[in-house]
């Protein structure tokens, strides 16, 4: 087998969600798309990153001692962490022993991630689960998703992503090729508000999700994050479940993700600013309405993932 190579973010072992039965998540690190709602900014780039737990740390001062660019200093009896000094070397991350530091982002290769796969061969199989493949986003990996999804089907082990879709169909194809499940975001219907929103225009997008909708060989899931204010409007709702109906094909359903604030915390460990500061979860009400607006075109709609 080709040794090739990505950089991931984490694995998690045991998960029940994103996808069925028990499942082995990998997290891809990079992303194309900087949505301003992301909830995992550790995954949008493609480079190491380096985070810090003020609430683990004991004060120790060692990662001071030890940082050789002199990178982390005390103000206001706060740690600061210089990126502009910083050179990733990690050595912070070693001597901490209350794991308060972190360096998120490593390099992997096929074997190493089927050594791990197989591991939960047992679980897969009693439960109906498999590999989900996340992010960041796995479509910057087309030829490392592309092998060790092959090699999960060699061992009927069952392979999803969740992915935005953007890139070109003929990347996307060669992931697909050994795929059972997709789950697919739609973010905004409006190719200039994509933009602005998310960085780049919707139309590799929507274009991708045709083609793929097509496909009967793979079960595809959309999923809709309702961000109040951004993309849950009365006409990019109703615009949505237009597109959405008038793919159909092998769409089991949609499902829509109400906005959260889990990710809030991660911007300050990464020492970045939160872009949503004080934007309110949808209530209930809300959620209920868009879900029904939905089911009148016919679409199994369901809220939450
Ligand atoms: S080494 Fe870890 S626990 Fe000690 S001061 Fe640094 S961050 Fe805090
Ligand atoms: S990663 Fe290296 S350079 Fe960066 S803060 Fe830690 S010890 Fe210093």
């Amino acid at each position: 087998m080709k040794n090739i190579e990505a950089i991931v973010f984490d694995i998690q072992k045991f998960s029940v969600h994103d996808g069925p039965g028990i499942r082995t998540l990998i997290f891809m690190k990079g992303c194309p798309l900087t949505c301003i709602w992301c909830s995992n900014p550790e995954s949008q780039s493609t480079t190491p990153e380096l985070t810090y737990m003020g609430d683990k740390c004991i004060r120790c001062n060692k990662c001071l001692e030890v940082c050789p660019n002199h990178a982390i200093s005390v103000e206001e009896n706060r740690l600061v962490h210089n990126k502009d000094l910083c050179q990733l070397c990690g050595k912070c991350v070693e001597v901490c022993y209350a794991e308060a530091r972190k360096m998120l982002g490593m390099v992997v290769d096929v074997n190493y991630i089927i050594k791990e796969i197989e591991k939960d061969t047992l679980f897969y199989r009693n439960s109906g689960g498999g590999v989900t493949f996340g992010g960041g986003e796995p479509v910057l990996y087309p030829d490392f998703i592309s092998a060790v999804s092959a090699e999960c089907h060699s061992e009927d082990i069952p392979v999803a992503i969740e992915t935005c879709g953007f890139t070109f169909w003929r990347n996307f194809k060669k992931i697909l090729d050994n795929i059972d499940l997709v789950m697919f975001d739609i973010k905004h219907m409006d190719p200039k508000t994509h933009k602005e929103l998310c960085g780049h225009s919707n139309q590799l997008i929507l274009n991708n999700l045709k083609r793929l909708s097509q496909r009967n060989d793979i079960e595809v899931v959309v999923r809709v994050p309702i961000i109040p204010g951004l993309n849950d409007s009365k006409d990019n709702i109703s615009n949505t479940i237009k597109f959405v109906a008038s793919l159909r094909g092998n769409i089991k359903r949609v499902e829509l993700l109400p906005y959260h604030k889990f990710g809030e915390s991660k911007y300050e460990r990464l020492g970045r600013k939160y872009p949503l500061k004080g934007l309110k979860i949808p209530s209930d009400e809300h959620m209920q309405n868009i879900k029904r607006t939905m089911e009148g075109y016919g679409l199994n709609i369901q809220i939450g993932g």
